[in-house]
């Protein structure tokens, strides 16, 4: 199949071309291809290739003090959702049973290898410092990086010394550690000093920037000091950045990911009456924190979704804001959320390839993505086109996204060459294991 006059965005810039797929890989990158087999005239659309979500919550679940709450999405939904969002990878945070870790990332494999829709691979969850020595034999199943919470007290929070010790072996093994960076023992204190309050807002004033800071700086001397391949994630604070590339300087491998949300609202909308609808972990931040930190956009490495979708009643009816499970739907949003900033001239389109896929592929070692001869030809098909966020795919109920103006659109993804979603996703075409 031949796709004519695409215009690829790839970190050398916008690219007006055409390409050649054969047997589902990219066989020849050139203007004016010959048509000899069947042609799509890609005329007046952008093409992003290979986007990888790093960062997924599929088939999860969240901890809170009197149950046990799923997210909405499995692997089937989950990876549907990012077809309709031109997401044509995904990598799923494996959160393991205490006793079982080998046992937890096996079994997962096995559930996305059977369900999911897009290529798919993992991320480890330590949640506690019995789980390191079983890092070898969760290395050999593919799983290649691992994450840590500094937040979290009492249930997933890891102290400095096992961070330390997760870092150790992660750099012996070749692979990269992902932190969740606040300080959990100030919230926990901030929490009880606030008490048990209805109001969403109190999500944020117990979480305020200075507690990512403080836990970004803290983990990156670290990494700096263990020489660990790190990054983190869903980092909200534009303080945080400038940090991290302090370190970087100075010689740290650590690196920032931020999310859709943090760089479309606010704290603001924990004030509407919906406002736990927006309860993720760190929070929102201030209206002039988010216009810096899209003014900062230059020094993320990555971009992910933090999919972490829960239905309303969970969200609605939490007695205090501590109840509410923390996490959105922001998965489908992810690619016209970063095409807007395109259009709107915050970040470059060069910049944009980066932090969706070539970034990724870097850092998490994969291997046979990305926009080249030979590789899987994986593409969203964009229209710039002004559109009005009414409804949604996957089984979330509501989204926090309902109503916001977008001037990019996902009209179409291919995934190795074959048209997997165009309004609806289509097929059975069953994902792969990424090889990594
Ligand atoms: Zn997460």
């Amino acid at each position: 199949m031949i796709f004519k006059n695409a215009r690829v965005i790839t970190s050398k810039g916008i690219i007006e071309t055409d390409f050649l797929v054969e047997e589902g890989k990219i066989k020849e990158i050139k203007k004016d291809i010959v048509p000899k087999d069947e042609v799509v005239d890609l005329s007046g659309y952008y093409v992003l290739p290979s986007v990888i979500d790093g960062h997924t919550h599929f088939n999860s679940r969240f901890l809170g003090a009197r149950e046990v709450i799923p997210t909405a999405d499995d692997y089937k939904s989950g990876s549907e959702v990012s077809l309709a969002g031109g997401i044509t990878s995904f990598i799923n945070f494996i959160d393991p049973a205490k006793e079982d870790p080998v046992g937890s990332a096996k079994s997962e494999i096995e559930k996305a290898s059977a369900q999911s829709m897009t290529d798919y691979s993992f991320h480890l969850i330590v949640r506690q410092g019995e789980h390191i020595k079983y890092l070898d034999e969760i290395f050999r199943l593919g799983v290649k990086s691992v994450k840590v919470f500094m937040a979290y007290k009492g249930s997933m929070q890891l102290d400095d010394e096992n961070i330390m010790k997760a870092m150790r072996k992660v750099k012996e093994l070749g692979g990269v550690i992902a932190i969740h960076a606040e300080n959990g023992d100030v919230i926990d204190e901030l929490q009880k000093e606030y008490g048990d309050r209805d109001e969403a807002v109190y999500h944020a004033l117990t979480r305020p920037s200075e507690v990512e800071e403080e836990a970004v700086n803290r983990v990156s001397m670290m990494a700096y000091l263990t020489k660990a391949k790190a990054y983190i994630v869903h980092v909200s604070s534009p303080n945080s950045l400038k940090i991290i590339e302090s370190w970087r300087k100075k010689g740290a491998e650590i690196y920032g990911e931020t999310c859709p949300h943090y760089l479309v609202f606010d704290e603001s909308y924990y004030y509407r009456p919906d406002g736990k609808r927006f309860i993720m972990s760190p929070p929102l931040r201030s209206k002039e924190m988010r216009k810096e930190l899209v003014d900062n956009l230059t020094r993320i490495f990555t971009l992910g979704s933090d999919y972490s979708g829960y239905m309303s009643v969970y969200k609605d009816k939490a007695l205090s804001y501590i109840e509410v499970p923390n996490g959105v739907a922001s998965t489908e949003f992810l690619v016209p959320t970063i095409m807007n900033l395109m259009f709107d001239g915050f970040i470059s389109p060069e910049h944009v390839a980066e932090i969706t896929s070539e970034d990724q592929i870097k850092l998490y070692g994969i291997k046979g993505k990305g926009f080249a001869v030979g590789s899987d030809a994986d593409f969203a098909v964009i229209r710039r086109e002004d559109w009005v966020v009414k409804d949604w795919h996957g089984k979330m109920d509501h989204s926090i996204y309902e109503g916001v103006k977008f001037k990019a659109k996902v009209v179409r993804t291919y995934l190795r060459g074959e048209l997997v979603f165009e309004e609806d996703v289509k097929g059975r075409r069953k994902g792969e294991l990424l090889k990594r």
